[in-house]
This record gives C-alpha cells, structure tokens and sequence, in this order.
C-alpha cells in the first residue's frame, strides 16, 4: 500500500527531519511507493560531503541544533568557561563536570557551539578523546 505524510507519526517525522530528509522529498518517496522507514531512514545521497546538519548563527558562533558534531566538526560544551570538546557532548560530562543534566545546561547556556575541523585538529583531537559514556 502506499503510504502519504499524514500516515506519518510525530516521532517519524521528527526521524526524517534528523536524517537531513526534507519535507518534499518524503512526500516524493512516499508518493513513489516508498515503505515509511526506509523514507523516513534512507539519507540524500550527496556529492561534495556538505552536511545536513543544521546550524544557526548566535553571537557570531556556530550554534549546533544537537548534542553530536557532524562530519569534519566538533562540538563544544557551551557551560561558561569550559573548554571541553568533542564528537559529543555527553550526559556524563553535564553531570560530572557541572553537576548538571543536558536538559538544564541546554536552558542556561544553550547548545553547543559547532567548531570546523581542518584534518590536523582532528587527528590531535582524536588521539586524546576519551569515550566517557
Ligand atoms: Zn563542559
């Protein structure tokens, strides 16, 4: 059967939203005889490695819409006076480092700020990041 976006779940399109999968081209998929989770899952295949990754633009700052860096970047905790980045943000760090959920973070400071690696950084980066999760 087929499939239109008003089948579409909250929590489903809240998923295509994540994947970088825009409105039309779910309402096209699903018009082509799609199954909804591959629509919703299957991500743009794209050349030239750009990212789907949202970013808005606060202070002059790169403000990441999650807790997780895209290809090519990292993501800095965004808790005054830390300097603590990475490929994510973890809970674990909230907690142990500011005694603070994700959640009540989010609300004081924001979401993280969204850095761009050149490859140097990165493979500095890599070796010393410590998986604390
Ligand atoms: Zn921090």
């Amino acid at each position: 059967m087929k499939y239109s976006i008003k089948d579409l779940t909250k929590e489903q399109r809240a998923t295509a939203e994540e994947n970088g999968i825009k409105y039309n081209t779910l309402a096209n998929r699903l018009f082509d005889g799609w199954e909804i989770e591959r629509a919703i899952t299957e991500k743009l295949n794209r050349k030239g490695g750009r990212t789907d990754k949202k970013v808005k633009q606060e202070d002059g700052k790169d403000v990441s819409d999650s807790w997780f860096a895209g290809p090519g970047q990292m993501v800095k905790c965004s808790v005054e006076g830390c300097t603590h980045s990475g490929y994510v943000i973890t809970k674990t760090h909230c907690r142990n480092e500011h005694g603070m959920e994700r959640e009540e973070v989010k609300k004081k400071f924001g979401m993280p700020q969204v850095l761009q690696m050149n490859l140097n950084q990165v493979r500095k980066e890599y070796s010393s990041f410590v998986v604390t999760h």
